[in-house]
């Protein structure tokens, strides 16, 4: 109740699609009836919750924030709500994103833009995306958690400029089943809450293998636990590649500060080097808009979601529908996917960045099992704290954009678990976060180390 009060009271801020009112209230009365032992076995019981609108949730409308989805009501819920509401969360509601999770900042939805709850006495400051709408809802006190995706740092940007936890789980760890896909082999869906404790309790409750996604892992789940480890024994890797152009001096202060501090308390560290970073963003870009053309095809104004009234012939109703459904961000993707995939350009470009996300995954593979190995890497989130809505949408910060993703989106091409920690208020006033990254199933070290470090 006091949360979806809460989210009333901040709707200034526009994190939520849709409020779900009428789910908690039912919540809260049923959850009044449980005896104390059916509680116990529920570890989330009345814990709020919300989730981006690009999870599948039945009889509630699951928009991705455009045109094309607008009236859709899924008939089937995505395995990761399942598995919450099953473990006693409540649902606050869906929150806003960028158009079918293409961007970074939560300012490309149809419902408008989402706006970052730290005080600033200038213009409004972006939330950061593209679950903006989850992390804005944590951080503005509206729900305990809330889930996101992630194909290229869409948990993580967003809980770094709003000061919350962000964590990208291993790909194949949590289940894709109900995510409406962006990138397939990519696309994780991540975590937002205030500490690692209820990230853990909320990772330990959604992953693990499941039916409905074949790409998720058969191994059983072993629940993470959070204990007080000894950093002697952990090393850490500085990967001087992520010192980057456009990263602002504090930020790079702070990923200095936070090494030294961590050296203080006997963790070993070193730099490290993963030289193929700086082609990431372009091979990510390509793969990306390779994979949305293929996705998008299945909203042909036919099958399911919007249809133009135009009756002329299909090809019209196709287009036509495709022109008024999506906004200019998903149309160009898909036209530039459709060009890298005709068959005489197949070979140069997509091909070629399929090779380079191998080189990709080599580097992490190298630092992390090659002789030196390191444990986990401590990198910065994003280049600077979060910008302001004028600065971030004008022309020329739009067609910089990738760069926002710098830092968090090669995880998503070498498939590896990533944490996104606030740290401290930069000189604006804004949070700044640094994150950490480890090799794939190392949630239970990655989890563990960012506790010492929040
Ligand atoms: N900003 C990236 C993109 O637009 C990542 C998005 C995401 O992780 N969903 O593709």
């Amino acid at each position: 109740d006091l949360c979806i009060q809460r989210a009333k009271q901040k709707s200034e801020l526009n994190a939520f699609i849709t409020l779900t009112e009428e789910i908690a209230e039912n919540h809260a009365i049923e959850s009044e009836k449980r005896t104390y032992i059916d509680k116990k076995m529920r570890p989330l019981e009345g814990i709020t919750i919300a989730i981006k609108d690009n999870f599948c949730t039945k009889n509630i409308p699951t928009t991705c924030a455009s045109n094309m989805l607008k009236n859709f009501v899924p008939t089937y819920d995505a395995t990761v709500y399942s598995r919450l509401i099953n473990s006693g969360a409540c649902l606050v509601g869906k929150s806003n994103l960028d158009e079918f999770a293409m961007g970074s900042g939560t300012v490309d939805s149809i419902f408008g833009p989402t706006r970052n709850p730290w005080f600033s006495s200038e213009d409004w400051k972006i939330s950061g995306g593209s679950s903006g709408g989850s992390a804005v809802s944590v951080s503005s006190g509206s729900c305990v958690a809330a889930i996101g995706s992630d194909t290229g740092g869409s948990t993580r940007n967003p809980a770094a400029l709003c000061g919350v936890i962000g964590l990208k789980p291993t790909y194949g760890l949590v289940s894709r089943y109900g995510l409406i896909p962006l990138v397939n082999s990519m696309d994780v869906p991540g975590i937002l809450a205030r500490n690692i404790d209820d990230t853990t309790k909320i990772l330990n409750c959604v992953a693990g293998p499941d039916t409905l996604d074949a790409t998720t892992v058969k191994k059983p789940f072993k629940p993470i636990n959070i204990t007080d480890i000894d950093l002697s024994q952990i090393k850490i890797g500085i990967p001087v590649e992520y010192h980057c152009e456009g990263m602002s001096t504090e930020v790079i202060g702070l990923w200095r500060h936070i090494a030294d501090l961590l050296e203080n308390e006997k963790c070993q560290i070193q730099s490290v080097t993963l030289p193929h970073t700086s082609v990431s963003i372009a091979a990510y870009s390509i793969l990306n808009q390779c994979e949305v053309a293929s996705n998008m095809a299945r909203y042909d104004g036919l099958e399911f979601g919007l249809r133009t009234s135009e009756d002329y012939s299909t090809e019209e109703l196709y287009a036509s529908t495709r022109c008024i459904g999506f906004n200019n961000v998903v149309r160009s993707r898909i036209f530039a996917g459709n060009y890298f995939l005709l068959t005489r350009n197949y070979e140069k470009y997509f091909l070629k960045a399929l090779r380079l996300r191998r080189l990709i995954s080599d580097d992490f593979n190298k630092v992390f099992n090659g002789p030196n190995s390191v444990d986990l890497l401590l990198t910065p989130t994003t280049l600077t704290d979060a910008p302001t809505y004028n600065d971030f949408t004008s022309k020329h910060n739009r067609d910089q954009c990738a760069l926002q993703d710098y830092c968090t989106q090669p995880a998503n091409m070498a498939g590896i678990p990533a944490v996104s920690i606030p740290i401290r208020v930069s000189t604006n006033n804004m949070p700044l976060s640094l994150q950490l990254m480890g090799p794939a199933f190392s949630e239970q070290v990655l989890l563990n180390v960012a506790k010492r470090i929040e």
